[in-house]
């Protein structure tokens, strides 16, 4: 069996027709940058996510980016987040000269420990990045507690989670903004790079809608020194298309998840630990990581026998060699070190068998047996 990470050719071919027409239809009005099919789909995004407000752009790097600069943070400020996260989480921080402050993970939803903001905040802070990891929430109702009493801005990373939730609500109104990718591999993925950003604030969307265009409202008129990145026609009558089904591919994604776990618990495998579910979160699976011992030769089993895996994420973001500067020395987040060094996700997305997740199982099952 031949069973990869994930496989979006399959996705594709439930609705290819519709995706070529959309496509088409793009093609022949000639308007590529923003116009109608891109306010239709941030209206769209806004419904599903419950938001007042969305607005797209080039990239869940950009939504990021744009975020922290309509929240004012500049050189010299600090923002706290994890270090166990893609990259973009902390360069957006970065690029704009501000400091990047980590703070170490839960170790069972690898999210955000809210128990150790409070400690790394200072006088510089501007804003705390929490990520929602794999497509489950961090723990917003802490974070935004202390966050609100010390007047800091929350932006929620959602670029692995959009239709996750909360206490009932989504992911993309649980912070005072939310950036939302839509790379291919994401749950809702575009033909390329897309973003978006979400938000309740009316200021606040005007003025990501106005960074996104070189700091302009009216044209050739810059009341700031944004950038250019703005959301393509193309992308958006893609993700219009995709956005129907979003749902539907995430009860698959989740269904999936609730039988891998009935079949590990079959398998008995004592040394795998299946992910966590927060209490009151709603889990979209954009992974399904597991926590192993031999990772690296369980890894190597599973793509002997046709199986493939990823291992998010393999150097925490306080060990890269572009963060030396920071200082931070190995141990200093050893939650986020011991999770780089065990965890690995398997195939979770929706158009996965039955026989398919079995083999997965049993395949990982098999290698236990021999060591
Ligand atoms: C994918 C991702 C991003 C960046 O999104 P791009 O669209 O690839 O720029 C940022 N943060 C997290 C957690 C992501 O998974």
């Amino acid at each position: 069996m031949n069973i990869p990470l994930l496989d979006l050719k399959a996705q594709y071919q439930s609705m290819r027709s519709e995706i070529l027409a959309a496509i088409e239809a793009t093609c022949d009005e000639q308007g590529f940058i923003l116009g109608p099919r891109v306010v239709a789909l941030e209206q769209a995004v806004a419904t599903y996510v419950g938001s007042a407000h969305a607005v797209g752009v080039a990239s869940g790097s950009d939504a990021l980016l744009l975020a922290l600069m309509a929240l004012g943070v500049k050189a010299g400020d600090e923002v706290v987040t994890v270090p166990f996260t893609f990259f973009a989480t902390a360069g957006a921080i970065s690029r704009l000269g501000a400091k990047p402050v980590f703070i170490d993970i839960r170790p069972d939803t690898f999210n955000m420990d809210p128990g150790l903001l409070e400690r790394a905040m200072t006088g510089r802070t501007k804003a705390i990045i929490p990520v929602h990891l794999f497509g489950q929430c961090a723990d917003m109702d802490a974070i935004n507690e202390i966050a609100r009493r010390r007047k800091v801005g929350v932006i929620e990373d959602a670029c692995q989670a959009i239709g996750a939730g909360r206490n009932g609500r989504r992911a993309g109104v649980l912070g005072d903004l939310a950036c939302f990718s839509f790379f291919p591999s994401k749950n809702l993925g575009g033909f390329g790079d897309a973003g978006m950003v979400t938000t309740n604030d009316q200021a606040l969307a005007e003025s990501i809608a106005m960074l996104r265009v070189h700091g302009s409202r009216v044209r050739y008129v810059h009341e700031a020194i944004g950038i250019n990145s703005r959301l393509d026609a193309l992308q958006a009558a893609v993700l219009l298309v995709k956005l129907k089904r979003l749902d539907q591919w995430a009860e698959g994604r989740r269904r999936n998840a609730a039988r891998y776990v009935q079949l590990f618990a079959e398998a008995k495998l004592d040394r795998v630990t299946l992910p966590v579910l927060g209490a009151h979160n709603f889990h979209v699976f954009n992974q399904f990581t597991l926590r192993v011992q031999k990772r690296d030769e369980l890894r190597n089993y599973l793509k002997e026998n046709g199986v493939g895996t990823e291992v998010y994420y393999p150097l925490p973001l306080h060990l890269q060699n572009c963060y030396r500067d920071l200082g931070y020395v190995k141990g200093t987040f050893p939650q986020s070190e011991r999770a780089a060094e065990e965890v690995f996700s398997i195939p979770i997305y929706a158009e996965l068998t039955d026989e398919q997740l079995q083999y997965v199982v049993q395949t990982i099952a098999a290698f236990y047996r021999k060591h």
